[in-house]
């Protein structure tokens, strides 16, 4: 049972002590065969502290910027999330109300129907969201029809003219070759928070089993989807520790999902305040300046956050949102809601021909 409230790893909460001018920090390596700047992987620990100690408007000024030399300023990709087996998980990640470990958790559920899930994709795709996330509350994938009938999921969402991710767990290598077959664009898998902070938050895995796994999905041709969860008692330094690991992994993710941690009832992490809205956008812009290809996806803890601070987020450096009433099992802005804020901000839809992750 894993029941303890995180505690920060670090005894700072500020990083006091950064001494680098962002000015002078190198954005992006020379230019690749293609024309277009290469990314940095060679991010140092003192420069991602120096970005996290700039003033907040300096670091965004520079995140736009970069922003903008790689992605549309007028685009928002939708992304969907079905949650296509709840409930009952082994693992007990202190944050989620789907770990069968926790008090609060929530009552498990069959696995949804392949004919269900094409339905879901198919009034996504009506909304305008062109990327169809699953996710199912497993430790790992098992071969057999519950895997079988995920690979069908797939290749149906696929169909539908949809981008297909999972987020299934650890998985091995003949197991995301067969997703990689059906059509899987991504696989999701975050690493939740930095290596050190990470006991703090789950102990039936480890951080390498995360970036292991993670490896897998590189090694099959299928991009990768690895982000966080930020407000769950880290410290900066963590946060520092979390983007400094994702944007050295010899290829950057292409898909970044940063989540604002929403404190579920009986869960130990239930009774966190919530996360600073600034503390976030902050945590976006720094990774739109480490990660400038990735797509930054603005995932849990919007429904507690103003749209003015949604707004200032996509300005930051995000551009996706997740769309629909409820994110697994956490509440998310409507349909409704976002469509009017995404107008109010002159924003639209990304097509699905134009994604890039
Ligand atoms: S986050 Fe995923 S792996 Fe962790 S308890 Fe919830 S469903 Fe299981």
């Amino acid at each position: 049972m894993h029941a303890e409230r995180p505690a920060a790893a670090h005894d700072e909460t500020t990083l006091s002590d950064a001494t680098l001018d962002i000015s002078t920090l190198p954005e992006v390596g020379p230019l690749g065969p293609d024309g277009r700047p290469l990314v940095r992987s060679d991010w140092s620990r003192a420069e991602v502290e120096a970005l996290f100690a700039a003033p907040l408007f300096g670091l965004i000024d520079r995140a736009r910027a970069i922003h903008l030399r790689f992605h549309r300023a007028d685009e928002v990709q939708l992304a969907t999330l079905a949650n296509i087996k709840s409930g009952g998980c082994p693992e007990n990640c202190g944050y989620c109300p789907q770990s069968a470990h926790h008090e609060g958790s929530v009552t498990s559920t069959p696995q949804m129907e392949v004919g269900a899930v094409a339905e879901a994709a198919r009034r996504a795709k009506a909304a305008g969201a062109s990327r169809f996330c699953m996710g199912a509350a497993w430790r790992k994938v098992r071969d057999g029809k519950a895997f079988d009938a995920v690979v069908e999921m797939v290749a149906t969402v696929k169909a539908e003219g949809l981008e297909p991710c999972v987020t299934l767990g650890m998985l091995e290598p003949h197991q995301i070759s067969r997703l990689a077959e059906a059509g899987l664009h991504s696989y999701n898998h975050n690493l939740d928070s930095s290596r050190e902070f990470y006991e703090n938050v789950v102990t039936t895995r480890t951080y390498d089993d995360r970036l292991n796994t993670l490896a897998t999905v590189r090694a099959a041709g299928v991009k990768v989807c690895a982000g966080g969860i930020l407000g769950m008692g880290e410290a900066e330094a963590d946060r520092v520790g979390l983007l400094l690991t994702l944007a050295t992994l010899p290829t950057h993710p292409e898909s970044v999902p940063l989540n604002r941690l929403v404190a579920a009832p009986g869960t130990p992490m239930g009774d966190l305040p919530p996360l600073d809205p600034l503390d976030w956008v902050r945590v976006i812009a720094v990774a739109r300046v480490m990660m400038p290809a990735a797509t930054l996806r603005l995932a849990a803890g919007r429904a507690t956050l103003s749209e003015e601070g949604c707004a200032l987020a996509l300005y930051a450096g995000a551009n996706s949102i997740f769309y629909g009433d409820k994110l697994l099992t956490t509440p998310n802005p409507g349909p409704d809601a976002d469509r009017a804020l995404l107008d109010k901000l002159g924003l639209k839809p990304r097509p699905v021909s134009c994604a890039t992750a």
